[in-house]
């Protein structure tokens, strides 16, 4: 009987203390509406940070508790806030170099495209490699991938190498494949693709993944000082759109260690959770030397192992369990099962998570397959981390069968929502109605018990978190268009929508204890927006743009003050 008093006593102490000497906030956010993504408690008006942490979220009163002689009071004016948003899959060097060199994207006809790369051309020097990224071919007329025999026409002696937006096909003029060696008589390599005349046999200059490696092992490579502007641009870039964690899908130690210098100088504040492709002596060494978790405050983690298991769709490289609908192929993978077997087995001894890019229905289900071995051959007390949260990037063409096996083995699909709005154009023509069903699928996915990280894929797509926003709970192109089959009833609701950004997430990089809701404790990341993106109609999301964004209580970009 004597305990109960006591307790009670030192618990009021700590509350006491807890609210006066020494929780006195560094910052306030005032009349704000914010939304938490915390299901316990969904919204709030103001938000305390102390440090890089959350203090207090709740009441106007309540933070105001938390005011004291060296407080900064932001007054939002009833902005929206909700938390720092992430990027589940997104390749930051490669959104640098698009801002950097030659940026194809949003061109809708050949002509318009062979002019932009001819301006170019007429700047560079004999001999040099002509490069960018970006195109799609899709809304030209006809809808056709270019040729060599186009580019040759505004290029005929500079090499030119152009990757299309989707990074998994690229044309080359003739300049190029005359470097590279490739012929009629040139196999295409495992994994991938030479395209050539249904005619001749010549090369069209279509190279599709690991077939661009032909000639891109020709091209002069990027200096680390390359890699290092296209860091610096790809990060500035991230943080003005509100983006504050970004999950980058797959680099070489090189750009590891890169990082590392940047973030010991002080030069990013974006958080990254960097993963390093494999199969390959990357991916041993990332084996043998172990996770390096939060480091730089938290900001930057290795733990992960990015595969790629196939190519894409829109270049028929995605390996279908059918043929596809418009052409006499099924894909193909980029990978050999026995590759990547024993390294499975590896990651769950050593504590590893294995990211997957799978976008057909046979590259989904044949991972799904390696996975589920992996995991019965090393049970959970065998494990360096229990429960491996191994990850499918993409899940974009799924088998309905396939649909649950990834709830009922833990696997998270990461999936991009731009991609359907993007892929809505052509996916009906390459899949037919019928396969559409297992199709960007998320509501399914929901549905069956998955959680799904959110992510852009930029470059392929722009990587606004307002685009994946808005496709994700409207399911139709940026004008509101909408193609027959295709399943409205896959779009989700604004709760899910943003917990795949946030929550989600942060579960998807074992964060969710760290970040990813507004809530006491937590790093204080928020990602305030100009308008209300629960509640405003969808096309309105669209024109909503992010107003201040805060990484561990630091105002990183605010352009109004
Ligand atoms: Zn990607």
């Amino acid at each position: 009987m004597k305990r109960l008093p006591i307790a009670l006593a030192i618990a009021v102490v700590c509350v006491a203390a807890g609210h006066s000497a020494l929780e006195s906030a560094d910052l306030i956010f005032s009349n704000a509406n914010v939304y938490t993504a915390n299901d316990a408690q969904p919204h709030a008006d103001a938000i305390a940070i102390k440090g890089d942490r959350i203090v207090f979220v709740g009441s106007e009163v309540g933070a105001n508790a938390y005011r004291g002689s060296g407080t900064r009071v932001v007054d939002l004016g009833g902005q929206t806030v909700v938390p720092g948003l992430t990027d589940s899959h997104y390749h930051l060097a490669g959104v640098g170099d698009r801002e950097l060199t030659l940026n194809l994207e949003g061109i809708v006809t050949l002509e318009d495209f062979l002019a932009a790369v001819k301006a170019r051309v007429d700047k560079a020097s004999p001999g040099q490699w002509i490069t960018g990224r970006g195109w799609i071919e899709t809304f030209w007329k006809p809808p056709v991938f270019p040729t060599r025999w186009d580019l040759d026409k505004i290029s005929p002696n500079n090499p030119v190498f152009l990757t299309r937006a989707d990074g998994h096909g690229a044309v080359a003029n003739s300049a190029a494949l005359k470097i590279a060696n490739v012929t009629k008589a040139t196999p295409s390599p495992f994994g991938g693709q030479i395209l050539k005349d249904k005619k001749t046999g010549e090369p069209t200059g279509m190279l599709l993944d690991n077939a661009k490696g032909l000639v891109t092992n020709h091209i002069p490579p990027s200096t680390q000082a390359d890699l290092e502007r296209a860091l610096l641009k790809g990060v500035e870039r991230s943080i003005k759109l509100g983006w504050c964690e970004i999950q980058n899908a797959g680099a070489r130690y090189s750009e590891v260690e890169l990082l590392r210098k940047l973030y010991g100088d002080g030069r990013i504040k974006l958080r990254i959770y960097e993963a390093i492709y494999g199969p390959g002596p990357d991916a041993q060494r990332l084996l043998r030397e172990g996770a390096n978790i939060g480091a730089f405050g938290n900001r930057m983690t290795t733990r992960h192992i990015k595969v790629v298991l196939d190519g894409a769709l829109g270049s028929r490289g995605a390996a279908l369990l059918e043929p596809y609908s418009d052409a006499e192929t099924s894909g193909f993978l980029t990978q050999k099962e026995e590759d990547l077997a024993p390294m499975l087995v590896q990651a769950l001894r050593q504590g590893i998570q294995v990211e997957t890019h799978a976008i057909g229905d046979r590259a989904n289900r044949v991972i799904l397959d390696l996975y589920e071995r992996a995991l019965e051959a090393v049970p959970a007390d065998q494990r360096k981390v229990r429960d491996p949260r191994w990850r499918v990037e993409h899940a974009q063409i799924v088998s309905p069968v396939d649909i649950p096996r990834f709830a009922r083995l833990g696997i998270i699909p990461s999936m991009q929502p731009s991609h359907a709005i993007s892929d809505l154009h052509f996916a009906p023509s390459r899949l037919g109605i019928k396969r559409l069903e297992g199709a960007y699928a998320w509501a399914s996915f929901i549905k069956s018990g998955s959680i799904i990280a959110g992510g852009s894929d930029a470059p392929v797509e722009r990587g606004e978190p307002m685009i994946e926003f808005y496709a994700a709970v409207a399911r139709k192109d940026q004008k509101g268009f909408s193609g027959e089959g295709w399943h409205p009833e896959q779009a989700v609701s604004r709760e899910q929508a943003l917990k795949m950004f946030t929550i989600w997430a942060a579960y998807a990089a074992f964060e969710e204890g760290l970040k990813g809701t507004i809530e006491g404790g937590k790093l204080a990341d928020l990602t305030v927006l100009s308008a209300d993106i629960m509640k405003i109609p969808e096309p309105e999301i669209l024109k909503t743009r992010c107003v201040v964004t805060v990484i561990g209580g630091e105002i990183v970009y605010n352009p109004a003050r």
